[in-house]
């Protein structure tokens, strides 16, 4: 049955890190009628038949005929209510994906959407649109940032409106990831294939270097272990956990090293590892300077972090819970391998500060924070 070769079509991309972490991405098949998409919060290597929502594609088409107020939590509101009102009868409880429209406008019947940093290395760099062109003539679309759901959803449709000839297949959307449809679910990976095997093919001198902790520390251990202990970190969240490897340590050399990774690449990174890390210049003599140094930035800054850098050190997750300060690890370490491979296309290109203040603020995300942090 198709939706059990979505299943495992699903988990074989969510348990494959260099595609999806931390329950980014979705997938869906679609026949005339019916679009069966993943659920909103469900991790892709978790998926099972039963986790995909069937939606009612001609409700689903109606939304396009109607107009939503301007204001974007109202429109977001509205769009929702369409959308929650397209599931078909028994799936009440369940929540399609944030993409859901636009998964429902491609015309093809499988689509894998995945957020790999290689990818991204790509479509967040200065010079990414035009490396798309080059590199994928013909056969990829390019989508501006845009704010995710209706607007997102919308920009794709009018730029598939405007082609001429064959839809394309793959599509890059700028600081988000891609998206690669077929008619074939195996073609979908054969298409991966090509996507993630083309864009090595000039990413691979500036890939990132992956390996983990390194042992040497270029100071105490005692620090580490101050800051990493509970009451020491009650006033910055609850928990924190700490990361550093060779990458990391780069970018934490200074505040100008600290750039690359100093604002959101994409939507994920605001969600799980905020949109703004806490960077602390401070000399490593002791754990009280190093504290006191953090707890001063702190009281200046207006959002809690979610990832605080300390100069020379490393990078502390941090929040109400373990898994919620790991997530925030996994997101910055993505990010320090976005930056890494925008090397190759330019450096660079961070989200629109009006788009990182959506996210920031829409509701859709932080339903998707609360149900994958709990
Ligand atoms: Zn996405």
């Amino acid at each position: 049955m198709a939706v059990e070769e979505l299943a495992a079509l699903s988990r074989y991309y969510g348990a494959n890190t260099d595609y999806v972490i931390a329950g980014g991405g979705n997938t869906s098949f679609k026949d005339q009628d019916t679009l069966y998409i993943k659920g909103s919060g469900m991790a892709l290597k978790d998926c099972a038949p039963e986790h995909f929502v069937r939606m009612d594609r001609r409700a689903l088409a109606r939304i396009w005929a109607k107009t939503y107020p301007a204001l974007p939590d109202e429109r977001e509101r509205g769009v929702l209510e369409d959308m929650m009102a397209a599931r078909r009868k028994g799936e009440e409880k369940k929540r399609p994906s944030v993409e859901t429209l636009l998964h429902d406008i491609l015309p093809f019947n499988w689509v894998v959407h995945t957020h790999p940093a290689l990818v991204n290395g790509l479509t967040c760099a200065q010079d990414g649109e035009q490396a798309a062109r080059d590199l994928f003539a013909g056969t990829a679309l390019w989508i501006p940032a845009a704010n995710p759901g209706y607007i997102l959803s919308r920009a794709v449709k009018d730029a598939l409106d405007a082609c001429t000839g064959n839809p394309p297949g793959v599509i890059f959307l700028q600081n988000h990831g891609v998206f690669a449809a077929s008619d074939s679910a195996d073609h979908i990976k054969a298409c991966y294939q090509h996507i993630m095997r083309t864009i090595n093919t000039k990413a691979a001198a500036a890939a990132p270097s992956l390996e983990d902790y390194v042992s040497e520390w270029g100071f105490s251990p005692a620090v580490i272990s101050a800051l990493e202990k509970k009451e020491k970190m009650e006033k910055i969240g609850g928990c924190a956990a700490f990361a550093r490897n060779r990458e990391i340590a780069g970018l934490v050399r200074d505040r100008a090293s600290f750039y690359p990774v100093s604002s959101a690449f994409t939507p994920d990174h605001i969600v799980y590892a905020g949109s703004e890390a806490l960077f602390v210049e401070t000399s490593l003599d002791s754990p009280e300077k190093v504290i006191s140094a953090i707890q001063s930035r702190l009281s200046q800054t207006p959002r809690p972090p979610k990832i605080i850098a300390v100069q020379g050190m490393g990078v502390f997750g941090v929040g109400a819970s373990k898994k919620a300060c790991g997530l925030g690890l996994e997101l910055f370490i993505d990010a320090a391998k976005v930056a890494a491979y925008t090397k190759a296309f330019g450096g660079p290109r961070f989200m629109p500060q009006d788009q990182i203040d959506f996210i920031n603020n829409w509701e859709v995300e932080r339903y998707r924070t609360r149900v994958s942090t709990v």
